[in-house]
C-alpha cells in the first residue's frame, strides 16, 4: 500500500536534483553532475572543524591552522561541505531561498559527517536565531538541520536548547575580536531546558561555520550550563581564503 502511494507521489512530483532541478531517479539526491560539482569533505580532516587536510593521520589529533590559532571551546567538529561552488548554492537556497526541503538531505549528509564523532547520552541542539530575525525568515534553518541530524542518528533534538538574547548584526568582514565582543552574552541556556545538557554531550549544529565564533559562543554557553562536552556540526565550513 505504501509502496503504491509512494508511486503516485513519485508520478505527480518526480524528484528533482537539489542543485540544478533536473529530473533525478532517487529521491533527496542531486544529479551526477552536481554530485561532481558539490564538494563534499571526506579522507583526512581536522578534529575540530572537518576542514579537510592534505596527508594521513599518524594516529595523534590533527587539526588545521585556524583551529590552532584559535583554539576552540568544543570537543570535536565535523563538517559535510566546503562552502564553495555549488554547496554554497545549495545553502542560500536554504537559507534565504525559502527551500526548507533541502534540510533532509543536507541532514543526512551532515551525519554521514558527524559519525565519527557521535557518542552516547548526545543531545542535539540548533545555533539559535534572534526572534527578530525568524519572524522575518519564517524558519530557522539550523533548527531544520538539527531535525533532519536527529532523524538520520535516532539522537534526540532540543530546537530551544540556547537562546539568543541579543540581535547580533551579520558577523561577516568583523574581526575575531569584533565577533567575541557582540557574541559575549548574546546566546545563553534556555531557563526552562537547561537541566537537558546537565551531565550532557551536546551536539550543536549550524548551516555555515565561518570564525566559529558562533560556535564558541554556543559551546561555552553549553558548558557554563553543565554539559559534559560539546561537539560541533556545520553543514559547510568557510575556507580563510576562498
Ligand atoms: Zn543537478
Ligand atoms: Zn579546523
Amino acid at each position: 500500500m505504501w509502496q503504491k502511494i509512494q508511486t503516485v507521489i513519485e508520478a505527480i512530483y518526480p524528484p528533482r536534483c537539489l542543485g540544478c532541478g533536473d529530473l533525478v531517479t532517487s529521491d533527496f539526491g542531486l544529479c551526477g553532475t552536481c554530485w561532481r560539482d558539490t564538494p563534499f569533505i571526506g579522507g583526512t580532516v581536522c578534529e575540530s572543524c572537518g576542514v579537510p587536510l592534505i596527508g594521513a593521520t599518524d594516529g595523534h589529533r590533527i587539526e588545521c591552522d585556524d583551529c590552532m590559532a584559535h583554539p576552540r571551546p568544543w570537543t570535536d567538529g565535523r563538517s559535510a561541505l566546503l562552502y564553495s561552488g555549488r554547496a554554497r548554492r545549495i545553502i542560500l537556497a536554504l537559507k534565504h531561498g525559502d527551500r526548507p526541503e533541502l534540510a533532509r538531505p543536507a541532514g543526512l549528509w551532515m551525519a554521514r559527517a558527524a559519525k565519527p564523532i557521535l557518542c552516547d547520552r548526545m543531545l542535539i541542539a540548533p545555533v539559535p536565531l534572534h526572534w527578530t530575525r525568524l519572524a522575518r525568515r519564517r524558519y530557522n534553518q539550523s533548527a531544520l538541520l538539527a531535525q533532519s541530524v536527529g532523524r538520520e542518528t535516532g539522537l534526540p533534538v532540543c530546537p530551544d536548547l540556547l537562546v539568543r538574547s541579543v540581535a547580533t548584526p551579520m558577523l561577516e568582514g568583523m574581526t575575531a575580536a569584533q565577533r567575541d565582543e557582540l557574541l559575549t552574552g548574546a546566546i545563553g541556556a534556555h531557563p526552562r531546558r537547561r537541566h537537558r545538557m546537565t551531565g550532557q554531550n551536546v551536539l550543536l549544529v549550524d548551516d555555515v561555520m565561518t570564525s566559529g565564533a558562533t560556535f564558541a559562543a554556543c559551546a561555552q554557553a553549553c558548558l557554563d550550563a553543565g554539559a559534559n562536552q560539546v561537539f560541533v556540526l556545520a553543514l559547510a565550513r568557510v575556507l580563510r581564503d576562498t
